[in-house]
């Protein structure tokens, strides 16, 4: 059987960069599940689609898989790779209108089981420990406040010689947790056997090294049990 680790957490939490480093050190594969809806936003963006409705009725058009190159997820739209161009602020606002809608949860899900059930995995979004894989080994909930989040996105922006401010970015990462947190359908929130990892006041290693530890205890439990 194939092993899942599932981690969800509000928007700049650090999950990408954590969940990529375990990854490697675990020798999974990381599921980058935002970067699915991101590519379905970018088709309605691209289509001038802003009706709900349509996008519901339309959303099977967008043909979304994924592939691995040099150990790094690319995600296919329509045969095209679309991953250096799901990574603007607008087609993350898209990626969470899109994200509301059941059609299109339905659609990415079942990519998403299905990544689960060939390989071991650690999985990150917003719904795998709630919806897409209640069943993964081990569960993590990771958050971070508003603004210890709008910082590290500021931080990296400014690197980037790119023009931003601090209070627009923490704005609008609120604005995508309440629309997250808030849908009717897989929103935002801890399941109940997740562990909560606060990491406001936690370096990237320290919360690499934290997930580890778990997943080595719960091997651990896990032999002995089977044994
Ligand atoms: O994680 P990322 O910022 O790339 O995700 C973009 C958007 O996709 C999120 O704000 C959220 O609305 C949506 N999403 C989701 N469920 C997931 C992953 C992402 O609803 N499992």
């Amino acid at each position: 059987m194939s092993y899942s680790i599932a981690i969800d957490g509000p928007a700049g939490a650090g999950k990408s960069t954590i969940a990529k480093t375990i990854a490697k050190k675990l020798n999974f594969i990381y599921v980058d599940t935002g970067a699915m809806y991101r590519a379905m936003g970018l088709y309605f963006l691209r289509q001038g689609v802003t009706d709900e409705s349509v996008m519901e009725e339309r959303c099977k058009e967008a043909a979304i898989t994924i592939k691995y190159k040099d150990g790094e997820q690319q995600v296919i739209l329509n045969g095209e790779n679309v991953n250096s161009l799901i990574r603007r602020e607008e087609v993350g606002k898209m990626a969470s209108v899109v994200a509301k809608l059941k059609a299109v949860r339905y659609q990415l899900v079942e990519l998403q089981r299905e990544l689960a059930e060939t390989a071991d995995v650690i999985m990150d979004g917003r719904d795998i420990g709630t919806y897409v894989l209640p069943d993964a080994q081990i569960k993590i909930y990771l958050t971070a406040s508003s603004r210890v989040r709008a910082n590290r996105r500021y931080l990296e922006l400014r690197e980037k010689g790119m023009p931003c401010d601090l209070d627009q970015i923490e704005a609008d990462i609120i604005a995508r947790d309440e629309q997250d947190m808030n849908r009717e359908f897989a929103p935002l929130r801890q399941a109940d056997d997740a562990i909560l990892v606060d990491s406001s006041e936690m370096s990237k290693d320290d919360v690499v090294e934290k997930v580890i530890s778990i997943y080595n205890n719960i091997s651990k439990v896990g032999n002995t049990c089977g044994n």
